[in-house]
């Protein structure tokens, strides 16, 4: 049976963040296997998503490591350059601009107070200067907007993945080609990956960064892992009518939209109640005639005439408890580390996080952010850490 230090399930942007950041970290000296089934990256959240990156959370933790993947992704060139070729990820700092009513002013202040102490570069704006920055938005019904002014953006979230995956391969990380269809567990220890076609690698520690497949793998082990999956569609269309220096806008009742090339993205997380548990990719079509246009017309009077184009969906690993990612080991089993539950903002924080669980293998604790609320703690106390601005 082949035996790596490391296997890490699921090749993805966080998979291979952390493959890439393990192989880099100078403690470490050890052999490690990625196994991802898909090499064409089809269907994983990470290929599907907004691919944007925010530092106005509620959460300190979320914004810091959000503020480490700007950092990271503007200087990514001197990070992950593999034989003098360096990745370019197309990142465009953008802003996020987070629209409030009557209603969500006071949620919308106190989020920001808590941005402004984590160093967010993020102003509040008052309707009327709103409507002076952005003259192609309707304001009247609004009371106020945060907009993020350095640091926010989107970027090219395919590339962003196979430039953790060059580097972590040119470091002497293997991939393979395969599905790990159980673990197999001794005691508090993970002993064996079991592949699909009944192989067996034995490892040293296990990486759980298997996106929607995490939950099920983890059961494998005898650990439930509170995170579903669900679908999120993404429609892209045209305006006629230009919308100067849009930046990605989060609307009150939770439609977004934000440019792309020479048109604009949008989608609307459906209420919970409506929002089940969803593996398959079938577009919801109904969603932009009778959710998204009304609402686009509505804040941007020039995309009454807006184009639908061809929309797709994808999954997000919710974290059922509180929409925040489940970080590190479960007290239950020593070597198997999980980063799942992403809840939607998972490719922002595939640096921070790949970073992270290359410390926790190397050294067993978080060297430089301290991401300890994440853990497994809140989840079996029952105890959420809510993020108030889920997207
Ligand atoms: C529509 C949409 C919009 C989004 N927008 C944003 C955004 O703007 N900003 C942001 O930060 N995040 C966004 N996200 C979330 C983000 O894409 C995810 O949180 C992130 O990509 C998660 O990365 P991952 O590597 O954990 O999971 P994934 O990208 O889902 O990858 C998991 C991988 O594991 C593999 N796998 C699964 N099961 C197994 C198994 N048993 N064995 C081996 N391999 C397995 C899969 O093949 C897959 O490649 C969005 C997601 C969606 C769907």
């Amino acid at each position: 049976m082949p035996r790596f230090d490391v296997v890490i399930v699921g090749g993805a942007a966080v998979g291979s963040a952390a493959a890439c950041f393990l192989s880099l970290h100078t403690g470490f000296r050890g052999s490690v296997l990625v196994l991802e089934p898909d090499p064409t990256y089809t269907w994983c959240a990470t290929t599907r998503s907004l691919a944007s990156v925010r530092h106005q959370f509620s959460t300190p933790g979320n914004i810091r490591m959000s503020q480490f993947a700007t950092e990271f992704i503007r200087h990514i060139g001197e990070h992950l350059a593999v034989d003098g070729e360096t990745p370019d990820v197309g990142f465009r700092e953008a802003g996020y601009l987070f629209l409030a009513g009557p209603q969500g002013l006071a949620t919308l202040q106190s989020n920001h107070a808590v941005q402004r102490d984590c160093g967010v570069d993020a102003a509040l704006l008052a309707p009327d200067a709103l409507a002076r920055r952005f003259p192609w938005m309707r304001v009247d019904d609004l009371a106020g907007a945060s907009l993020g002014l350095s640091g926010e953006g989107w970027l090219d979230a395919h590339s962003l993945m196979q430039a953790f995956r060059r580097k972590a391969q040119a470091q002497g990380v293997v991939y393979r080609v395969a599905r790990a269809a159980a673990l197999l567990r001794s005691g508090h220890t993970v002993t064996a990956v079991q592949l699909e076609d009944g192989a067996t690698v034995s490892c040293g520690t296990v990486i759980n960064a298997a996106g929607t497949g995490a939950a099920a793998l983890a059961r494998s082990a005898g650990i439930v892992l509170p995170v579903q999956s669900r679908k999120r569609c993404v429609f892209p269309f045209h305006s006629p009518e230009p919308a100067p220096r849009c930046p990605l806008v989060i609307d009150t009742n939770g439609v977004y939209f934000r440019p792309e090339g020479t048109g604009f993205l949008c989608g609307v997380a459906l209420p919970e109640d409506q929002d089940p548990e969803c593996f398959d990719f079938e577009v919801q079509h109904a969603l932009f005639e009778s959710v998204l246009w009304p609402a686009l017309a509505h804040r941007v009077p020039g995309f009454e005439a807006a184009r639908v184009g061809k929309a797709w969906a994808g999954h997000y690993d919710v974290n059922t408890l509180d929409h925040n990612l489940i970080l590190g080991a479960h007290p239950d089993v020593d070597n198997l580390l999980f980063a799942n539950g992403f809840s939607g903002h998972g490719l922002q924080q595939s640096p921070a996080v790949g970073r992270a669980l290359a410390e926790l293998v190397v050294a067993g604790r978080f060297e430089t952010l301290d991401l300890s609320v994440f853990g497994w703690q809140r989840v079996l106390e029952g105890r959420p850490m809510r993020e108030i601005n889920v997207v």
